[in-house]
């Protein structure tokens, strides 16, 4: 059976509760990479309406930060079990939307239900020290208070993840979320704001505003950049738009997580499990189309295993399923848009100039449609890491190259601006742990014999250098969403200076 599109999609957005004014007859069209159709016509809001939210957002702040913080964890517990609800039509919009293959539609909305429990667990664990002090009768300790509005603006590959790793930890830490999603993904964002406001309907008294969205391009992404009442900008996205949003955050001395762009690699080792590192590196590197920020993109295979792994790995690459995510069971779905097929072939055509020998990467032929653009993924030997290989290109390309040093092969590793996700394959004890020594893989997330991608929520999530330096989701990343004091009470009779200062009136 042929599924409609753009049927579909409404019937989807009409279940997950979103107002049709709100994306039938808007001023930005919105398309789904399944067939390149448009799917809805969404209402983009101006500057001035976007400046007019954040200030209703900082009245929210006002009331909400008064509000207990299990309370306000009680509004995520909500949440997570409307999430649990609408996961089934929400993980096939995202599919829509984004191209994903439902399973992995279905599985960045398990994400989302994942930190909101997370979140719920922190409202009642959002700790402060207590430090001891060198002044007799004086007690000195930190207090974690809630920082202020929260703008998120997030990219189109996890286009409501990275919404609810942000908002379940801003909402519990006490603060009102704005959210400027992609512009190529509104629709899964309206769907979002819709399911939150079903979990606010039935906590009641939150203050208005808490949360909202603002469909747009990058102006409004501005927006919420340059506006004083946005005390922390959680921005998810290239490095292209970090290098633009990073620095004008810095200027107004405000806040920001960076979430940018990778380019991670996988080292085998002689010892490795190929078996196990042959399924690690086909889901790393073709999942989601290579359309992930902690895609593999580089893999160094020691020469003694060579020829071993990259035939296998060849083969799997020519036989990978690749289709429509909606009617097949294909594991490869769309790319984006044409933009990102078109780097793909610049990639390629880069590949080979630098002695690349390329394998795949060409289109296929997918539901008869010309505005859809599915690729076979390419895996590519290099004589060595030049070129393309240095650059985050987002698409299935795998450049493979042979390496023989150790040492050395840690070097290549981390010759490149991004510093995201790592993986090495081994059973050798001493190469495993060098790889996450201080002298080992540079990048925010390190593994040994799983793959680069596919994070859980537990672990802060980033990466170092051009990646950006943010941390979200677990862990400690709740730091960031709220403002640390430290106080000192002196119950003495007396006032005595630290240091051993005197100043005696
Ligand atoms: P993109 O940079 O084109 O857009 C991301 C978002 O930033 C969009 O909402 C866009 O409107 C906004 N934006 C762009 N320029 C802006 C500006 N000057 N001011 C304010 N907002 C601006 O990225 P994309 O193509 O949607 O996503 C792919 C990229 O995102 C890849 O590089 C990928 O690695 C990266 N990514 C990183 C992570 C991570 O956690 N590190 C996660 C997902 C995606």
């Amino acid at each position: 059976m042929t599924i409609d599109v753009k049927t579909e999609t409404a019937r989807l957005l009409d279940k997950l509760g979103v107002d049709r004014a709100a994306w039938s007859t808007g001023d930005m069209a919105s398309h789904s990479p399944v067939t390149g159709e448009e799917i809805a016509r969404v209402k983009t809001v101006s500057a001035a309406e976007a400046g007019k939210a954040i200030t209703a957002a900082y009245e929210a702040f006002k009331a909400w930060r008064l509000v207990p913080a299990p309370k306000r964890g009680e509004l995520v517990r909500l949440l997570g079990e409307e999430l649990r609800a609408a996961k089934a039509d929400l993980g096939r919009l995202v599919s829509i939307e984004a191209g994903k293959i439902i399973s992995e539609g279905l599985g960045e909305v398990q994400e989302m239900i994942d930190i909101c429990d997370f979140a719920v667990g922190l409202s009642r664990q959002l700790y402060g020290l207590t430090i001891a002090t060198e002044r007799p009768g004086h007690r000195m300790m930190e207090t974690w208070h809630p920082l202020g509005v929260v703008g998120i603006i997030s990219a189109f590959n996890f286009p409501v993840a990275v919404w609810s790793w942000n908002a379940a930890l801003a909402l519990v830490c006490g603060n009102p979320v704005v959210w400027k999603p992609s512009e190529k993904t509104p629709l899964t964002a309206l769907a979002c704001q819709a399911v939150l406001e079903r979990a606010l309907a039935r906590f009641g008294d939150a203050p208005k505003s808490l949360s909202q969205v603002l469909i747009g391009d990058r102006a409004i992404g501005e927006v919420l950049v340059d506006h004083e009442k946005i005390a922390l900008v959680s921005a998810t996205g290239s490095t292209r738009m970090g290098r633009e949003v990073g620095p004008r955050l810095a200027k107004r001395f405000a806040r920001s997580i960076l979430e940018l762009g990778g380019n991670n690699a996988g080292v085998v080792c002689p010892s490795a499990d190929l078996d196990m590192a042959l399924r690690a590196i086909a889901f790393g590197a073709m999942g989601t189309a290579g359309q992930r920020c902690t895609t593999l993109r580089r893999l160094f295979v020691h020469e003694n295993i060579y020829d071993q792994l990259v035939p296998r790995l060849k083969k799997a690459y020519a036989s990978v399923s690749v289709g429509n995510p909606l009617e097949t069971s294909a594991l490869i779905g769309p790319l984006i848009d044409k933009a990102a097929f078109d780097n793909m072939q610049k990639a390629l055509s880069a590949a080979r100039a630098e002695g690349g020998s390329v394998t795949g990467g060409e289109r296929v032929a997918a539901a008869s449609q010309d505005t859809a653009y599915y690729v076979q993924p390419a895996i590519v030997e290099m004589p060595k890491q030049a070129g393309p290989v240095l650059e985050e290109t987002f698409a299935p390309i795998l450049y493979v190259m042979e390496y023989s040093d150790f040492d050395q092969v840690l070097e290549e590793h981390n010759a490149v601006a991004a510093g995201l996700s790592s993986s090495i394959f081994t059973l050798n004890m001493q190469e495993a742990e060098r790889f996450l020594s201080a002298d080992g893989s540079d990048c925010g997330i390190a593994n040994v014999n799983i793959g680069t991608s596919g994070a859980e929520i537990g672990g802060a999530f980033g990466g170092e250098k051009e990646t950006g330096g943010g941390r979200e989701s677990g862990s400690d990343a709740w730091r960031a969403y709220m403002r640390r004091a430290t106080n000192t009470v002196n119950y003495s009779k007396a006032l005595p200076l630290a240091q051993g200062v005197s100043f005696d009136i």
